[in-house]
């Protein structure tokens, strides 16, 4: 199909796409929004299925543009030529983008996870709110080269646009689980690696195990900390020095340096 051309911000389509910034619409359509053309182009590399493709219409004439046109063709996607009015309305104010993408969300279940792949490790978050950590630690996951996130009962959006700015686009190459806590507490239950919980509260240091492969890694809520139940799981609780006046750190850096510290002794 042709591209369409759109020259106003009150067209419907745009009215569609710019209300995937609220949670109950990306509920509702299962879509997302994505800003900059690295991160479109990553979601092609990976197969992801793009619904629309948002561009200014300066650009039509680029290689990578027509490339993406084609892409969001075959996956019977529309693609729209727009400017820059179009484009500020649904791009970021502080930095606009001139490519947008509207893709479909993937949601993972517990079941396919193969839990006899000894090599595999997964991160466990617990209630996440900030949407900021959760992009950080889905960008850090990919970087390290762990095989995904499972989120526990009520998290922040892993599909909102802070979090997906935070991903880099990194959110294409990191499966996202779902979960209760009773769905994950019985799943578990059968795990033959180790399950390393963190708590300011315990008394082993982080660069004193070398976990059991396959790893779970579960972090806790940025207020309340890692729950009962979970710490209930764990095979070991680790913990990170807290040398200074700082009583914690935040949830994407100590996350970040306990996949390293405990990762990389495998690789
Ligand atoms: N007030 C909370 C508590 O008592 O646990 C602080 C939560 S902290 C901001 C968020 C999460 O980051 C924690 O649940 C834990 O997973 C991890 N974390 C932060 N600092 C840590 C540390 N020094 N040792 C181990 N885990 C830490």
């Amino acid at each position: 199909m042709h591209p369409k051309l759109i020259t106003s911000p009150s067209n419907p389509i745009i009215k569609d796409i710019k209300s995937l910034d609220q949670r109950k619409r990306r509920k509702e359509t299962g879509l997302f929004l994505v800003e900059g053309l690295r991160s479109v182009i990553e979601g092609m590399e990976l197969g992801a299925s793009l619904k629309y493709i948002a561009y200014h219409t300066d650009s039509k004439e680029k290689e990578d543009i027509k490339r993406c046109v084609s892409y969001c063709n075959n996956c019977g996607g529309l693609a729209l030529e727009v400017n820059d009015l179009v484009l500020e309305k649904i791009s970021r104010k502080d930095n606009p983008q001139s490519v947008i993408g509207v893709f479909e969300q993937k949601f993972h279940k517990l079941s396919e996870i193969n839990k006899n792949d000894t090599n595999r490790s997964y991160i466990v978050l617990e209630q996440v709110r900030d949407p900021g950590n959760l992009g950080t630690i889905i960008r850090t996951i990919d970087a390290v080269g762990a095989d995904g996130v499972i989120l526990i009962d009520q998290c922040c959006d892993p599909y909102s646009v802070e979090c997906i700015r935070a991903t880099m686009g990194s959110t294409f190459s990191v499966p996202i689980f779902t979960a209760t806590l009773d769905e994950f507490k019985s799943w578990a239950k059968d795990w033959t690696g180790d399950i390393i919980g963190t708590t300011l509260q315990s008394s082993i240091d982080f660069r004193e195990v070398t976990p059991k492969k396959p790893l779970l890694l579960m972090m806790g809520n940025e207020q309340a900390g890692l729950s009962e139940d979970l710490r209930g799981i764990a095979t070991t609780c680790i913990r990170l020095p807290m040398n200074g006046r700082a009583d914690s750190l935040n949830l994407s850096v100590a996350t970040g340096i306990c996949l390293y510290a405990l990762l990389e002794p495998w690789k």
